[in-house]
């Protein structure tokens, strides 16, 4: 046979495929472990590139899932530089790009997601970025040391996190222009989105809501000045797009992996694919939640560790099933930070003081809670991933009720 086998091989070079990597050895798996990945950098974390590591204020050691050495010290090969251009899930047999092909008993999708890219006239004009890697967060970084004026397409995580770090970080004017009225609206309603944008906008960054881009207009080949729908002209220095990402399943599809409704890896309660002996974990999988009655998919960085690690004890045989609550949390510079458990609609039932950014947003749906975000409460989230869970919620005067004892329904 031609190539080489391994037992295990995790396609992807993120958090996802490296928590798995993790698990595996925990679980006292020993045989051999490739992991392939797109990227020059072994896997990171992604969450430093709109905050700390944009501001300056964390390396790249840092921000690395497993330090320098680990992977050697677990035995587990690590091929950075390289993507997986094709996989035949029948013969169980992967070609790389530097044409090795690799016999795998298992294999991992952990392909994450690419950015929603924008088309519009000017789009392609010098110093308009995306965020998804180290390589753009050192780009926008080196810009925006010499910029003034930066323009941010998108109201909500990336638009919001980039503003208050360029802001925060190197004293840049921020200007946000989104087609939502009230930045993070479509996640949390007008009432709680309204409080982060008050948060940014009493440190400066102005918000153009209920609009959207027309075209960006440059000249030697740069950026500057966005143009609205709505007849704005910004000058700007430079363009940060943040417009949502998309699951990067190119190799999943061409393999003939059943998809989901959200565009992801279709797989089961215990993340198995729709064939046999493949599994797939963070941005890219689309589960059966037992939790919430429904499959789900949700680009979370917890949610990513908490795949791999579910993903791992499948392939060693466990009978596992993912239920965990998804978490999600968010930073504007030092100035606010959102803690989520979802993901869930409903109407905010609001206990504590958004005045005082105090405060817990319960959303409750037919009476049951379906997600609840937090600024400053950790507590209550506590309580609402058991009633995601299980139900069993106080009713919305009780929980808007700060007397009412909410460990105790
Ligand atoms: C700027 C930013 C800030 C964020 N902040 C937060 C936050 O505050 N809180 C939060 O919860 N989440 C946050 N997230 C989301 C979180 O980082 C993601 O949910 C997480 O990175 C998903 O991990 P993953 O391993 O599934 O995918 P990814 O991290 O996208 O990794 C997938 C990797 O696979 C590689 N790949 C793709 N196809 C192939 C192939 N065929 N062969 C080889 N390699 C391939 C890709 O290049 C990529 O390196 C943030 C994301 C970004 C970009």
């Amino acid at each position: 046979m031609a190539g080489r086998e391994v037992d295990h091989l995790l396609i992807g070079g993120g958090l996802a495929a490296a928590s798995c990597a993790a698990e595996l050895r925990a679980q006292g798996a020993d045989g051999s472990i490739l992991v392939v990945g797109r990227e020059p950098d072994a896997p990171y974390d992604r969450p430093p590139l709109s905050k700390g590591y944009l501001r300056g204020e964390v390396s790249r050691a840092d921000a690395l899932v497993h330090p320098e050495g680990w992977w050697e010290a677990q035995s587990i090969e690590l091929r950075t530089r390289t993507s997986v251009m094709k996989l035949d899930a029948v013969e169980r047999l992967a070609t790389l790009s530097d044409k090795d092909e690799v016999h795998f008993g298992q294999a991992l999708l952990a392909t994450g997601a690419n950015v929603r890219r924008l088309r519009a006239d000017g789009a392609d004009l010098d110093g308009i970025h995306y965020l998804r890697a180290f390589g753009n967060a050192d780009a926008i970084r080196a810009e925006a040391e010499q910029a003034e004026r930066v323009v941010l397409i998108g109201g909500s995580y990336i638009g919001c996190e980039v503003a208050a770090s360029l802001v925060a970080g190197l004293g840049c004017e921020c200007t946000v222009v989104m087609q939502e009225q009230v930045t993070f609206e479509r996640q949390y309603g007008a009432e709680v989105g309204g409080f982060f944008q008050g948060v940014l906008e009493d440190r400066g960054v102005t918000f153009h809501g209920g609009d959207e881009l027309e075209r960006f207009e440059g000249s030697d080949g740069r950026v500057r000045r966005v143009v609205t729908v709505g007849g704005l002209e910004l000058g700007c220095d430079l363009v940060v797009v943040g417009a949502g990402v998309v699951p990067d399943v190119m190799l999943a599809r061409r393999a003939g992996l059943q998809l989901g409704d959200s565009g992801g890896v279709a797989c089961s309660s215990s993340l198995q694919s729709s064939v046999p002996g493949i599994f797939a974990a963070g941005d890219v999988c689309e589960y059966d939640s037992p939790l919430h009655g429904r499959a789900i998919r949700v680009e979370h960085f917890d949610v990513a560790a908490a795949h791999g690690r579910t993903a791992a004890r499948t392939m060693l045989g466990q009978d596992v099933v993912h239920e965990v609550v998804p978490y999600f949390f968010s930073d504007l510079a030092d100035w606010a930070s959102m803690e989520y458990v979802g993901p869930g609609a409903g109407e905010p039932v609001i206990r504590g003081s958004i005045d005082d950014g105090d405060f817990t947003a319960f959303y409750v749906d037919g009476g049951r809670v379906t997600a609840a975000l937090t600024v400053g409460r950790p507590d209550d989230l506590d309580h609402a991933r058991r009633w995601i869970g299980g139900g069993g919620a106080p009713d919305r005067d009780a929980l808007a009720d700060e007397g009412t004892d909410l460990s105790c329904p």
